[in-house]
């Protein structure tokens, strides 16, 4: 009899024992349906050990699937990611299993291929329907599909089916992509963009690479070129290309199809089912070789894969804040390691953690140090705003105003910055000095004046705003506080009355689709002024963009983060990046109350690694990522009694240990969300210290009631 451990996705650790009847031939990574108590489910062998379970208690699993296997390189990643971010392994499996509809047998289409019969009365256009099937690299098709290929109605194909000379076949639903092919246009590199694709595409096993370009160097261009190689190489290699925006995937997408004659398989959320499906289906056949996708998309399971791309390293969105919460750019590096793959991280502005490994030989460092052709780097100004104040009630300073005149009256375009939605980040009573919150939150509402509404950006509440005051029933007493970029739309178009102005933010464009919209229209020069927020900041081209200005560069600065001052550097240099990409002389300006601070100084002075090299200092001797790691441990409790119990049993639990500091402890700065109550441990280990070994240990310790909820983040980037 021989036994088999089965993992399901499910939150477990370990794989439950089954029986393997003979005649069924299974290796480690082989999906089986089992039973479990009146259920089939569907699992993954995870080891053939000897089972703790009694033997006559075991059942034989019912069949093996007829679906190619985990490869080890995934298996061991699933291990891994499990532990780190001590979590369970069916947790993780979970990740890489999605959707489960890829698993199931089906859906089956009817596809049309050459019947046994000889056609009848061949007339022009049936001779073109059987010239088409049967055409060597004829790939079976569905009636209405051959149907809108040919240029024949339905009811000629119909006739033919019914004489025989076609039939229909049942065929599985998803098929292949289109092959990549290799025999594109080459981009022409200058030196060093060739130099650093030959470094990537030469590399041979695991290999780390910064590729580290200032915007429009060409660093898409060296990654395209050098999966260009990497694919004369090895004929089945899959490549993952990770993006942290969906907004920025269809330039992407349209450069790869232009080199490769092919789209690559696209993978994020926004994606529906079928087409989820048919993605990871054939990336766990391995026949999908480019896919372009969100952060999830490093749960893939991938046969052969031989390249990873973090794009816009620094950026992040790569970390997941709720459910699971990972660094997709973290677990990418990970998983290269295990796939024995390159892995480049990609940006203009790297992260601390990417430049510190990079300069420590950890990860080999690639330079672009000029914009490709004639472009040039934008000259970026600082407007003093205790010296050249905006007018009252107003934002935008007479210098800034002046210089979007200036690209206006040239026919190019404008880009005002500012990272909020809405209209005002704060409403208040100015009669009783009521501030309009979120119930049962500590948020205010953002007013939206377009819709009318006061929305929280946190818990998505929302309510029309009311004409009076609710606390002292004040008529028309309700004040907006503070600009969101409808403000600055509504003053630029008193300034510019003429001028196309667009707002852009996840308000106004809510689906790939209208995001796609908007950047079209902005490409194809039908909007003079585009007012953002961080989603205008990355990655685009906009040939006629040569003015940006940055309406609060301040705003980065406030709060507890530690990263705060990298972050405002990361999104002031991107968002500036977008001026004069063409070979137009490009501008921006920033808006700030304190010109001296050091990331503003790095900015002007084009001195990105001053900059970070003081920031570095600061977290080398505060110990912290990276040369330290952090964890955060959440308490969460609708019943204020209930959490401060649960914080006497973590207390409880803790155990000493050499190299680890807790923080804590301690309200969050939003210390209530949807009337659930927070409590927040920071806790900061050494370098050397396995944190997640320390956590895994403590959580074992800590029994809660169900009213309280524990959230682990191992190495968190929300200070929230
Ligand atoms: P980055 O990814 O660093 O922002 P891109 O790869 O998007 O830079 O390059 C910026 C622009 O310059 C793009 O339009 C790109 O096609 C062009 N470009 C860069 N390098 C080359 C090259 N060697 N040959 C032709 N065009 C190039």
């Amino acid at each position: 009899m021989r036994f088999a451990q089965i993992q399901l996705a499910m939150p477990f650790n370990e794989g439950f024992d089954y029986s393997i009847p003979d005649g069924i031939d299974v290796d480690v990574g082989n999906f089986v349906a089992i039973p479990l108590g009146n259920q089939t489910k569907i699992g993954v062998i995870w080891g053939f050990d000897a089972p703790e379970t009694k033997i006559e208690k075991i059942k034989p699993i019912i069949a093996k699937l007829d679906i190619p296997r985990l490869s080890n390189e995934v298996m061991q990643f699933i291990d891994w990611v499990s532990r780190y971010l001590v979590t369970y392994r069916g947790s993780i499996l979970g990740q890489v299993l999605r959707p489960y509809e890829a698993l199931l047998d089906g859906p089956f289409i009817n596809r049309i291929v050459l019947g046994e019969n000889s056609v009848e009365k061949l007339t022009q256009q049936r001779q073109k329907i059987i010239d088409l099937v049967s055409c060597p690299d004829y790939a079976p098709l569905t009636r209405q599909e051959l149907s809108a290929q040919s240029q024949i109605s339905t009811a000629t194909i119909t006739q033919l089916l019914k004489s025989g000379a076609l039939k229909e076949l049942k065929t599985n639903a998803d098929l292949p992509f289109d092959p990549i092919k290799l025999n594109g246009k080459p981009a022409d590199l200058n030196p060093q963009q060739q130099a650093a694709k030959n470094a990537i595409a030469k590399a041979d096993g695991f290999a780390p690479f910064l590729l580290d370009g200032v915007t429009g160097s060409g660093k898409t261009e060296v990654y395209l070129e050098a999966i260009a190689d990497i694919l004369a190489q090895d004929e089945n290699a899959q490549i993952l290309i990770l993006l942290p925006e969906i907004s920025l995937t269809q330039a992407v997408i349209s450069r790869i199809e232009q080199r490769f004659g092919a789209k690559p398989v696209e993978w994020h959320n926004e994606i529906p089912m079928p087409q989820k499906r048919r993605a990871w289906r054939m990336i766990n056949n391995g026949s999908a070789q480019i896919i372009i996708g969100a952060r999830s998309a490093i749960f893939l399971p991938f046969q052969n894969l031989k390249l990873i791309v973090v794009d816009e390293e620094h950026d992040t969105s790569y970390k997941q804040d709720d459910g699971l919460r990972y660094h997709a750019r973290d677990l990418a590096v990970v998983r290269a390691k295990f796939a024995g793959a390159r892995v480049v991280l990609a940006s203009a502005t790297p992260s601390l953690e990417t430049r510190n490994n990079a300069k420590t030989n950890k990860y080999n460092h690639l330079l672009l140090t000029n914009r490709f052709g004639l472009a040039v780097l934008p000259n970026i100004e600082l407007v003093n705003l205790k010296e050249y104040p905006p007018p009252k009630d107003k934002w935008l300073s007479p210098l800034m105003i002046e210089a979007i005149a200036d690209s206006l009256s040239r026919k190019e375009q404008a880009l005002l910055f500012l990272n909020r939605r809405g209209y005002a980040p704060v409403v208040l009573c100015k009669r009783c000095g009521h501030r309009m919150m979120s119930p049962n939150s500590a948020s205010w509402l953002v007013e939206h004046r377009f819709s009318g509404r006061l929305i929280c950006h946190l818990t998505g509440y929302s309510i029309k705003k009311p004409i009076n005051c609710p606390e002292c029933n004040g008529y028309d007493t309700l004040t907006s506080i503070g600009p969101g970029i409808e403000r600055i739309a509504v003053e630029a178009k008193e300034l510019f009355p003429n001028a196309r102005i667009e707002v852009f933010s996840s308000d106004t464009a809510n689906s790939p689709t209208q995001v796609r919209a908007i950047i079209e229209r902005m490409e194809k020069g039908e909007i003079d002024i585009i007012i953002g927020t961080q989603i205008v900041a990355k990655g685009h081209n906009f040939p006629n963009l040569t003015f940006v200005g940055v309406v609060d560069g301040d705003l980065g600065l406030k709060g507890g983060d530690p990263r705060a001052g990298e972050r405002t550097y990361q999104i002031l240099t991107q968002v500036a990046g977008r001026a004069g990409r063409s070979g137009l002389k490009g501008k921006a300006m920033i808006q700030t109350f304190y010109p001296e601070n050091d990331a503003f100084v790095a900015l002007l002075n084009n001195d990105r690694d001053s900059f970070l090299d003081i920031e570095t200092q600061m977290r080398a001797m505060a110990g912290l990522p990276p040369f330290g790691r952090l964890a955060s441990l959440q308490l969460m409790a609708k019943d204020e009694a209930a959490l401060s119990e649960a914080k006497d049993i973590v207390n409880n639990a803790l155990i000493n240990a050499e190299g680890i500091e807790i923080w804590g402890p301690a309200p969050p700065p939003i210390a209530l969300i949807r009337g659930w109550h927070r409590l927040r441990y920071l806790v900061r280990a050494e370098k050397n210290v396995d944190l997640s070994a320390f956590i895994l240990a403590w959580r074992k310790r800590i029994k809660l009631t169900p009213k309280v909820r524990l959230i682990i983040d191992i190495e968190p980037y929300s200070f929230l």
